[in-house]
C-alpha cells in the first residue's frame, strides 16, 4: 500500500495532523490505531445506562489559546462547563485547589484575602532553589497543607514521594488567595456537546483519510510505503526499547453504576488520605446529563502495561533524551504527542504542538 502520510496513533495529536494534512486533497493519509477506537485517551462512549463516560479518566478541555479553541470549534459545539473539585480531608469535603475557601473551611476561620496572605506567610517554608514537587507545595502553603492535600495523593498517583518528582507536577495545581474555587481559570473551557469521540470523528471526516483500527504499527510497518510518518506512540517502543524501557505511570479504572440521581457533590472528589484510589468522577456532573441513575469511576494508579503518564523524574528524562537524539536524526518520521515526546501534555497543548509542527514543516 502506498500513502503520502502514515500516522501512527488516533489520539488528538494524530488526528490534528491528519486533519491539517488532508486539507490538500492530493495527500493520501492512513492512520494506524492499535485500539478499537479513535480519540486516544480522550475517547468517550455511552455505557449500558446511556451515560456518556470518559473511558480513560475525566477529560476537561481548557485553554488560553484562542487559535486552538477556534480550530477545535470547527468540529464541535461546546457545553459550557467550569470544573470544580472537592478534596476529602479531615472528614470534610473541601474545595481544591487551595483558595481562601479551602483555608477557611479547613481551619474553621473567616479570613479575608489579606488575612489569608498573613496566615500563609506564617505557614510556608521558603525553599531555595525549588528542586522537587514537595518544595513547591511547602513553598506555596507550608507543611500542614502539603501533608493534608498533596503528600499522600501524589505518592498514590506516582508511587514515589513528592520530593523525588519534578516541580512541574504539583505546579500544575494553582494556589490562590481569592474565592475562585474553579479548578481551571483558562479563558476557554468546555466539554464537546456530543462528546470527544464525535468531535474526533468530525476531524477526520475526509475522503483522503483512512483509518485502520485494532492494528499495531509493527504489524504493518513493512507493508506500507509512505513519504512521511507521524508517530504518536511511545518513543521507546518505536526503537524496540534499545536503550531500555521508559517508565510510564498507568491507571486502572473501575466503573460503578448507582441507582440514584446524584452520587457526590461535585464532578470530581479527590481522596488524598483514604483508600487506594485517588479520585472519584461522576460523569453526569461533567456532561450535564439528567437521569435517575448515575455512573462513577474510581482511579487506581499503578505500574501497568497501558502507558498514561510519562514519569516526571530526572532519571527517566535522561533516558528519554537518548531516544530523542535518535528521533531528531530521522528524516522521514516526526515524533509528536504525549507518548512520543514523553511530556505531561494537556489536550490543548498537543493540538497546539501539532498545528505548529504542521506550519513549520508542511506549509
Ligand atoms: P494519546 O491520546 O495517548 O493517543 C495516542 C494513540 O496512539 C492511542 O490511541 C494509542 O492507542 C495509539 N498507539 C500507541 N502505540 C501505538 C502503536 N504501536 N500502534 C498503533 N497505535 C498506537 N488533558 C486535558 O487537557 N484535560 C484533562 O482533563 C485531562 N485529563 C486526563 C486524565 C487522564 C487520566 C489522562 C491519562 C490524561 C488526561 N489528559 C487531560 C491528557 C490527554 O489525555 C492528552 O493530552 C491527550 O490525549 C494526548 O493525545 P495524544 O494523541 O498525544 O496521545
Ligand atoms: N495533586 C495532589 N493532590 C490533589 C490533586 C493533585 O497532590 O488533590 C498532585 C498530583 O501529584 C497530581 C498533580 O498534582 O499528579 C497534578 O494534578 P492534576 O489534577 O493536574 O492531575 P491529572 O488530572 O493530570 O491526573
Amino acid at each position: 500500500m502506498k500513502v503520502n502520510y502514515l500516522i501512527v496513533g488516533a489520539g488528538l495529536t494524530g488526528l490534528t495532523f491528519a486533519n491539517l494534512l488532508a486539507q490538500n486533497e492530493n495527500n493520501k493519509i492512513l492512520i494506524i490505531e492499535k485500539r478499537h477506537h479513535i480519540g486516544g485517551n480522550a475517547y468517550d462512549s455511552y455505557n449500558a445506562n446511556h451515560i456518556l463516560i470518559h473511558n480513560y479518566g475525566p477529560h476537561i478541555f481548557h485553554t488560553n489559546n484562542q487559535t486552538v479553541w477556534d480550530y477545535l470549534s470547527q468540529f464541535t459545539e461546546w457545553c459550557d462547563y467550569q470544573h470544580r473539585v472537592l478534596s476529602f480531608v479531615d472528614g470534610q469535603f473541601i474545595p481544591m485547589p487551595i483558595t481562601l475557601e479551602t483555608i477557611n473551611q479547613l481551619y474553621n476561620t473567616n479570613f479575608s484575602q489579606f488575612e489569608m496572605v498573613d496566615f500563609i506567610e506564617s505557614q510556608k517554608e521558603s525553599v531555595v532553589p525549588i528542586k522537587s514537587s514537595e518544595d513547591v507545595a511547602l513553598n506555596n502553603a507550608g507543611r500542614d497543607i502539603y501533608e493534608k492535600f498533596f503528600m499522600n495523593y501524589t505518592t498514590k498517583q506516582w508511587g514515589v514521594v513528592p520530593s523525588e518528582l519534578d516541580p512541574a507536577v504539583i505546579s500544575r495545581i494553582p494556589f490562590r488567595f481569592n474565592r475562585d474555587t474553579r479548578y481551571f481559570t483558562d479563558r476557554y473551557q468546555g466539554i464537546p456537546k456530543a462528546g470527544y469521540t464525535k468531535m474526533c470523528e468530525q476531524m477526520i471526516d475526509r475522503p483522503n483519510i483512512k483509518v485502520m483500527l485494532n492494528t499495531d504499527y509493527k504489524e504493518v510497518r513493512d507493508a506500507i510505503d509512505y513519504d512521511k510518518m507521524i508517530y504518536t506512540g511511545p518513543i521507546d517502543y518505536f526503537y524496540d526499547h534499545q536503550f531500555g524501557k521508559l517508565k510510564y505511570r498507568s491507571v486502572r479504572f473501575e466503573m460503578e453504576d448507582h441507582d440514584c440521581e446524584s452520587f457526590q457533590k461535585s464532578a470530581v472528589v479527590n481522596y488524598p488520605n483514604d483508600y487506594d484510589f485517588t479520585r472519584i468522577t461522576e460523569y453526569k456532573k461533567i456532561t450535564g446529563q439528567q437521569g435517575r441513575k448515575t455512573t462513577i469511576m474510581k482511579e487506581f494508579p499503578c505500574d501497568g502495561e497501558e502507558p498514561f503518564y510519562p514519569f516526571p523524574t530526572k532519571e527517566w528524562q535522561e533516558l528519554y533524551l537518548l531516544y530523542k537524539a535518535k528521533a531528531d536524526a530521522e528524516k522521514n518520521v516526526i515524533f509528536a504527542g504525549r507518548l512520543a515526546e514523553y511530556r505531561y501534555y494537556n489536550m490543548d497543548a498537543v493540538v497546539d504542538q501539532a498545528m505548529r509542527f504542521f506550519e513549520m514543516r508542511f506549509l
